[in-house]
């Protein structure tokens, strides 16, 4: 079965966290670079660069799915991870309708870029992106699920935006749980023992072009949203692996 090399947390320039840098045609090249050939795009609430960095990755042999890091009502970060522009377009069109009415502060919290697939730029997102969306947790699954997506709790050990971080507890709802790359596995079950009942990822949460790392490997038929869930349930085949653990 195919091997796919997976960096699923990659913020753009859109991410006002994420350096300058951070365009289409860099993020096929850095991924391309450390081998690996499945990315996901999660900006902070919005999917609006991942269709340009998915038309950059054209004839790469890099798969890019759309995405989005989601900050839910509760001050959590969870990934949603769809297959294509379509689901992931539908999505943000439900997160739109329940974004705060805040604008950015560029100059303290960073700007917020939309560009072409080439890295030029098209706009500015004015709103202010790192917001609680007025979505539970429980429906983010939910609705995602129903979109042929998939939600995975992002960095979960940490205070900040962590669902063990913030909440101290983790729902079965999830199917996995990603914990940051900064912690062992071991250090962060030992702090939040729920961490061991999930299938655990750890990616780069990729926000400088030098922060790539590919530490997880799928065995999968395709790269798409189905077998990553499939490679996620069948953990004990070791379908999915943590080929090199984040910093120890
Ligand atoms: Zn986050
Ligand atoms: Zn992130």
């Amino acid at each position: 079965m195919p091997i796919y090399r997976a960096e699923l947390h990659v913020h753009t320039v859109l991410s006002p966290c994420a350096g300058v840098e951070m365009i289409p045609p860099v993020i096929v090249e850095e991924a391309l670079k450390h081998g690996i050939n499945l990315i996901a795009i999660t900006d902070h609430n919005s999917t609006a660069n991942g269709g340009a960095v998915m038309e950059a990755a054209l004839g790469t042999g890099l798969t890019v799915l759309p995405g989005m890091e989601l900050q839910t009502q509760e001050e959590v970060h969870v990934l949603c991870l769809f297959d294509g522009l379509e689901q992931a377009q539908a999505w943000q069109r439900t997160v739109d309708s329940k974004f705060p009415d805040l604008l950015n502060d560029e100059e303290k919290i960073g700007e917020q870029y939309i560009v072409d697939a080439t890295g030029c730029f098209i706009r500015k997102e004015e709103r202010m992106l790192i917001s609680n969306i007025a979505i539970s947790l429980e429906e983010a699954v939910e609705l995602v699920n129903r979109l042929g997506g998939i939600v995975i709790p992002a960095h979960v050990e940490r205070r900040a935006y962590g669902l063990l971080g913030v909440l101290g507890f983790a729902s079965p709802i999830f199917e996995a749980l990603e914990v940051s790359h900064h912690v062992t596995i071991a250090e962060a079950s030992r702090l939040f023992p729920d961490i061991e009942k999930f299938p655990v990822l750890q990616n780069g949460d990729v926000h400088s072009r030098d922060g790539f790392l590919g530490l997880m490997e799928f065995e999968m038929q395709a790269p798409t949203v189905a077998e990553i869930r499939r490679a996620i349930r069948g953990v004990g085949e070791r379908r999915m692996r943590i080929i090199s653990a984040g910093l120890e």
